[in-house]
């Protein structure tokens, strides 16, 4: 049973049954008896989706009837996981749907498997995207999403003999019961071609842009349904089709793949989600991606505020845009263009409005992953919007001198072109300018941002930068994914903990209630049985449900710094191989996360882990003290499995590096205690669950700073401290690749020498506070009592906070 449980059940459980069996025979024309498990789903989730459509076209007439201020968020990725438990759980209708399938003879939780994830996004800033939507709709904020719908998502990861391998990820294969296909809805995008400079009656300069290439991009919609069903506002995703479909001339004529190249060349740019994580994609392909659905995006929401108002001067004051990070950032190029060249606005009141329409979150400060596009790419590219962008800066510029900014340095860091090595255009600087506010993920990142990253423009705008801390939505991180605690939630502090997220805090009293401990421990059992059996479904190691269960799941990245725990795993075998009498805590280490595929270190990463996992795993000194095991394929719905079942959350990053992190708030609504570094938002969660409940440790973002400076030589920390020696002489010795045991000589060597992420420096103070966990964990009192406070303390971390503050403070709808 679902924690919530509607009034009327027996007929709602009666009318999904129609319902379903209804879908089943005449949109999938099958019978009860040959139904497949796919046929199943399909039918569950088409009568799901029935139940939405009529609350869509009301919210949607509501929208243009009270002539609403619409909010647009622009992402390239959109990392939504399955929908069918999500979608029921909005309605209220999970409980119902289970006994109407069981009557059946289904197993609602069995087809709920067969969904494919929705995987459009590498990681935190497509799941961010997602979990937006789902705070938006249920906000009831008019709000629209835009990005592209990838044929191909985020790759599969397999594990074979410890290495990561990558195959195509194949999600539309059968179809996709959650879209609205909509063909009558297309628009044109240019590419290339040339620039056309006419003079207008009264002398001023006319530009029209001819592209050489047409693509047409086709929008699909998908409802998000918010809780209880209320609002459901619309993730808008493009998919790019040729203009002709074939030459019908070369294919008359026998050349019948060439009469498809076109098709091929255009259909390319929906094809496949870039699996980049923090690392630029340079590709062409990935600019053409970026105009194409910030294009089609901002052309759709155009042609709906003329058709409402027939005024293209209230764009602004009817219209809210959020670049999510710097990949839309050529919207503002684009709807300069737009409002100058296709509207007729003057440039100056274009600014105007531009500026006041969008608003730019960024979420890096690795210089490398900050975008910029070469001016001859460009130029090739979209020749009209260089144009725009030099124009742009030529103001910017001249306006910056006329206040009295001379320095040349300041102007050259300002400049939208990074004249440097070989002339690119910076997108963050030209989001920057095109925004009227820009905002960092967390309190300390854009405290980092105003001082690095966007330094000289903080200095010359000041009020420009904001701090939105990211959240997650409770809806699927606690109700969907983690039953058992919502039930002790509902049973304990009432349902309307649902409805606000705050009432979380009535759990406070009950911390150091015996009988309410034994219960919340209970859930977390009940999640890591299941857990157990994933893992020994998955890779085939036996866990023992009692052990600590201490998960690290995120993308594989040096700067998050899953080789620190590995190495910290390290020294723990070698210790209780030569202290077998110690009293230690049995743990098991979860390690899940994909590297991008040409990301060389990452991988070794993942193979380094498995290989500690192999030895450590089959060597009976170990007993059942440490188990070590890496999860194939980390998606979202692997973190819903993994995430209940966590006692302790590792959030390790080099400090200053990870901008805000959501696996760290997700991990903690759960009652998994953090393992952290002072970075991202794991500050404000140890501001918000109390320093005794969290274990924090290593340097600060300053200190890291300060470190570097004095140099990144790590011989003489490495030598100080025998266990770390030890770990890694054990590593580069071959102890764990004894088919090759020079396979990490050369990652060793880099630490040694180069350890610029802080491995080494911070990795004694990881381990004295992971033996700090373990004693916590030996007071299973103390260790229940810190598990509650920390599901009692993190409603701050809903995404419904953080949109409510994008709402009043950034795009000024109501809420
Ligand atoms: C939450 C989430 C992330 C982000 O995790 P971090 O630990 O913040 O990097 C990435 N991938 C998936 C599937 C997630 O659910």
């Amino acid at each position: 049973m679902n924690a919530i449980t509607p009034p009327d059940h027996a007929a709602t459980v009666a009318a999904l049954k129609e319902e379903v069996l209804h879908r089943l025979t005449f949109t999938i024309c099958k019978d009860a008896a040959t139904a497949s498990p796919r046929d199943w789903f399909v039918a569950t989730a088409l009568a799901a989706r029935d139940r939405v459509v009529e609350s869509w076209l009301a919210s949607t007439k509501r929208n243009y009837s009270e002539d609403r201020r619409r909010v647009y968020y622009l992402s390239l990725e959109f990392l939504i996981g399955r929908l069918l438990i999500d979608t029921l759980t909005n309605l209220g209708l999970t409980a119902a749907m289970r006994d109407a399938l069981a009557e059946l003879g289904v197993d609602l939780e069995k087809r709920r498997d067969v969904e494919p994830d929705a995987a459009l996004g590498n990681g935190g800033l497509g799941r961010l995207a997602a979990c937006f939507m789902d705070s938006m709709a249920t906000l009831e904020i008019a709000a629209c999403g835009y990005g592209i719908r990838y044929d191909h998502g985020l790759f599969r990861q397999t594990i074979k003999d410890g290495w990561q391998h990558e195959y195509p990820e194949d999600w539309l294969s059968f179809g996709n019961p959650w879209e609205f296909p909509r063909p009558e809805i297309t628009y044109d995008i240019g590419f290339g071609g040339h620039v056309e400079t006419t003079r207008l009656p009264d002398g001023a300069a006319a530009h029209v842009w001819r592209p050489g290439e047409t693509i047409v991009a086709v929008a699909y919609d998908t409802p998000v349904v918010g809780w209880h069903g209320k609002h459901v506002n619309t993730l808008r995703l493009w998919s790019a089709r040729a203009l002709d479909p074939l030459r019908l001339d070369a294919f008359n004529q026998g050349d019948h793949v060439g009469a498809l190249t076109e098709q091929v060349r255009a259909e390319a740019i929906s094809k496949i989600l870039y699996p980049s994580d923090a690392t630029p994609a340079g590709q062409e392909l990935r600019l053409r991606q970026e105009y194409f659905f910030v294009s089609a995006s901002l052309q759709d929401l155009i042609r709906r505020h003329m058709k409402q108002t027939g005024d293209i001067t209230k764009l602004a004051e009817k219209t809210a845009i959020q670049l999510n990070d710097t990949h839309p950032a050529i919207g503002v190029a684009e709807l300069m263009r737009l409002l100058v060249d296709v509207h007729g606005v003057e440039w100056k009141e274009a600014w105007k409005i531009t500026q006041a329409t969008f608003a730019y979150t960024n979420h890096t400060l690795l210089p490398e992953a900050l975008e910029t596009w070469p001016v001859w790419l460009m130029e090739k590219l979209l020749p009209r919007h260089m144009q725009i962008i030099y124009l742009i800066n030529a103001m910017h510029l001249d306006g910056l001198r006329e206040k009295g900014v001379a320095d040349s340095g300041v102007l050259s860091s300002v400049s939208l072109i990074d004249e440097h090595n070989g002339r690119h255009v910076r997108m963050g600087h030209l989001a920057f300018l095109g925004s009227h506010k820009v905002n960092g993920v967390s309190a300390l990142h854009s405290e980092l941002v105003k001082e690095t990253v966007f330094k000289d423009f903080h200095r010359l705008y000041p009020d420009r930068i904001v701090n939105k801390t990211n959240g997650v939505t409770f809806r699927r991180w606690l109700l969907e994914a983690n039953p058992p605690l919502s039930r002790l939630l509902a049973e304990t502090i009432g349902t309307s903990v649902f409805d606000d997220a705050t009432l979380l805090n009535k759990l406070e009293a009950f911390a150091d209630d015996p009988d309410f401990q034994s219960r919340f421990a209970a859930a977390k059992r009940e999640n890591k049985e299941r857990l157990a059996v994933k893992i020994f479904e998955s890779v085939g190691v036996r866990v023992d449900p009692d052990a600590l269960f201490d998960a690290q799941i995120k993308r594989i990245h040096e700067y998050k710094r899953q080789l620190l725990n590995v190495l910290e795993a390290v020294a723990l075998y070698l210790d209780i191989k030569s202290q077998p009498s110690r009293d230690f805590v049995p743990r098991v280490k979860i390690f899940a996360g994909k590297a991008a595929a040409s990301y060389h270190q990452a991988k070794l990463i993942i193979k380094l882990a498995n290989d500690v996992a192999s030895i450590v795993n089959a060597d009976a000194a170990t007993r059942d003290l440490l188990k070590i095991v890496f999860l194939p394929n980390y998606n979202v719905s692997l973190a819903e499995v993994i995430i209940p079942a966590a006692d302790l959350s590792e959030q390790i990053s080099t400090a200053g590096m990870e901008a805000s992190g959501t696996g760290n708030m997700k991990f903690a609504l759960n009652g998994a205690l953090t393992i952290g570094t002072l970075d991202g938002a794991n500050v404000e969660i140890q501001e918000h669950v109390g320093d005794d409940n969290i274990f924090i440790f290593g340097l600060t973002a300053q200190q890291v700073a300060e470190s570097r400076a004095r140099g990144i030589d790590a011989r003489e920390t490495i030598a100080a401290s025998p266990r770390l020696a030890e770990a890694l002489q054990a590593v580069a010795s071959g102890m764990f690749s004894p088919d090759d045991p020079h396979r990490y000589a050369q990652l060793v060597d880099t630490l040694t020498y180069y350890d610029h992420f802080l491995i080494t420096k911070d990795f004694d103070s990881y381990c004295n506070t992971q033996r700090k966990v373990d004693a916590r964990w030996r007071d299973q009192k103390a260790w229940r009592r810190s598990a509650i406070l920390n599901t009692a303390r993190v409603a701050w971390f809903s995404s419904d906070r953080t949109i409510r503050e994008y709402a009043e403070e950034i795009w000024k709808v109501e809420v």
